[in-house]
C-alpha cells in the first residue's frame, strides 16, 4: 500500500501519510523502521530528540540493502533540537545527524520548535533535552527564529536539506518567518486532532501554501505511556462514542476515522505503531470520505486540548511561553 502525496512549495512530493518515530524505543527501533518500509510507509519522521536516529538509520540501510526500497523513494524528516539554533551549530548538528541516518541529505529538516536554548555540546549529552545540567535548569539563547531560519536556508543551499519547515508555530511565529525567509517553510508540522483542531492556524498555513503535518492524531492516547495527567482525564479519541459510531458507518477502525479526518482535510499525518498489522491499518486512511455530517460532528468536538507542551512534561518557571 502507498500514500497519495503533495506537493510541497519546494517543488518535492511529500507522502500524505508517513511513519512516527517518537518514544520508539532504542531497542526495536531499527526493525520497527524495516517494517514500517516494508509495510509501505516512505515518510519516515524523525528527531534528534527521538533519541533513535542512529536506528533509525540501521533499519533504512536494512531496507535498502534488502532491496525494499532506493534511498530517492524514502522521504527522511529530521529536527534541529533547540540547544542547536546558534548560526554556528546548525550545520555541524545536521552532518551529525545524517550521519546517523546514514544518508546524504534530509527531504525535510524543520526547526523543531521556535525556541532558541543554550548550546550543549553532544559529547556532554545527546540527544541534549530541554534543561542544560540534564535536570531542572533551563538556559535561553539570544540567537532569534530569524539568525536559525537564515542557517537552515544555508542547509538546502549545500544540499544537506531539500526541503525546510518549522514545527510547534503559531500564527505570529509563522507571519514573522514569512517575512525574512528567502526559502518559505514548506511545511507547518503541529499537534491537531478533535480536541484540538488549529481551524485558523491551518487556514492561514493553506493561504500561505504551506503544507500542514498534524501530529498526535489519536488525541491522549499517545500521551498517556508518558503518565501525562491531562492525557489519562480526557476522554480517549478512539473510544469516543461519535468516532465509533463512524468507524462502524465505514466499516473502518475508529483510529482510520481520525486520520482520514485530517487526510481529507489535506493534512499530512504521521501516526506511529510497533504492530506491522497496525502498520497497514493506519497506511489505509483514503479510501473513503467521511460525510459532511461527520465532519460537522467532529467539528464539535473541539475542546482546545493541547498534550504537547513541555510544561505538562516536567514543571519550569519559566516556560509560560507554551501556556
Ligand atoms: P501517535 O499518533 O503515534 O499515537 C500513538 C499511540 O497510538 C501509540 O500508543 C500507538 O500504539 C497507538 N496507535 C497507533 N495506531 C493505532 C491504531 N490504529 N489503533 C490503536 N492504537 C493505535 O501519536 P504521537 O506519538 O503523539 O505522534 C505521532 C508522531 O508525531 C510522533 O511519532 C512524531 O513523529 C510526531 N510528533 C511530533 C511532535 C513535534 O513536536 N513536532 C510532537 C509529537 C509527535
Amino acid at each position: 500500500m502507498a500514500s497519495p502525496t503533495v506537493k510541497l512549495n519546494s517543488g518535492y512530493d511529500m507522502p500524505l501519510c508517513g511513519f512516527g518515530l517518537w518514544k520508539v524505543s532504542n531497542d526495536t527501533c531499527a526493525d520497527t523502521v524495516y517494517n514500517a518500509i516494508k509495510a509501505g510507509y516512505r515518510l519516515l519522521d524523525g528527531a534528534c530528540d527521538y533519541g533513535n536516529e542512529k536506528e533509525c538509520g540501521e533499519g533504512v540501510a536494512r531496507a535498502i540493502k534488502d532491496g525494499l526500497v532506493k534511498r530517492e523513494e524514502l522521504f527522511i524528516v529530521s529536527k534541529l533540537w533547540q540547544t542547536f539554533h546558534d548560526v554556528d551549530k546548525v550545520e555541524p548538528i545536521t552532518r551529525r545527524q545524517l550521519a546517523d541516518w546514514q544518508v546524504d541529505y534530509f527531504d525535510l529538516f524543520l526547526i523543531h520548535f521556535p525556541v532558541a536554548l543554550e548550546y550543549v555540546d553532544p559529547s556532554v549529552r545527546y540527544p541534549p533535552g530541554w534543561h542544560y545540567d540534564g535536570e531542572k535548569e533551563i538556559r535561553w539563547s539570544k540567537t532569534t527564529n530569524q539568525e536559525t531560519w537564515g542557517a537552515m536556508e544555508g542547509l538546502v543551499e549545500k544540499g544537506l536539506a531539500r526541503s525546510i519547515g518549522v514545527s510547534n508555530y503559531q500564527a505570529q511565529t509563522l507571519y514573522d518567518t514569512l517575512k525574512y525567509a528567502k526559502i518559505r517553510p514548506a511545511t507547518l508540522q503541529i499537534e491537531l486532532h478533535p480536541y484540538l483542531q488549529q481551524v485558523e492556524l491551518v487556514k492561514l498555513a493553506k493561504h500561505e501554501g504551506i503544507v500542514v503535518t498534524a501530529y498526535s492524531s489519536f488525541g491522549p492516547t499517545g500521551f498517556i505511556e508518558l503518565d501525562m495527567d491531562n492525557a489519562k482525564t480526557a476522554a480517549p479519541l478512539m473510544e469516543h462514542e461519535a468516532i465509533k459510531a463512524m468507524a462502524a458507518k465505514y466499516n473502518k477502525t475508529p483510529a482510520q476515522v481520525l486520520l482520514r479526518w485530517a487526510t481529507q482535510q489535506g493534512l499530512a499525518v504521521i501516526p506511529k505503531t510497533g504492530r506491522p498489522a497496525v502498520m497497514l491499518q493506519n497506511l489505509d486512511c483514503f479510501s473513503f470520505d467521511l460525510d459532511e455530517e461527520d465532519n460537522k460532528r467532529i467539528a464539535k468536538m473541539e475542546l482546545n486540548l493541547k498534550f504537547n507542551k513541555p510544561t505538562n512534561y516536567f514543571s519550569a518557571d519559566n516556560l509560560w511561553i507554551f501556556g
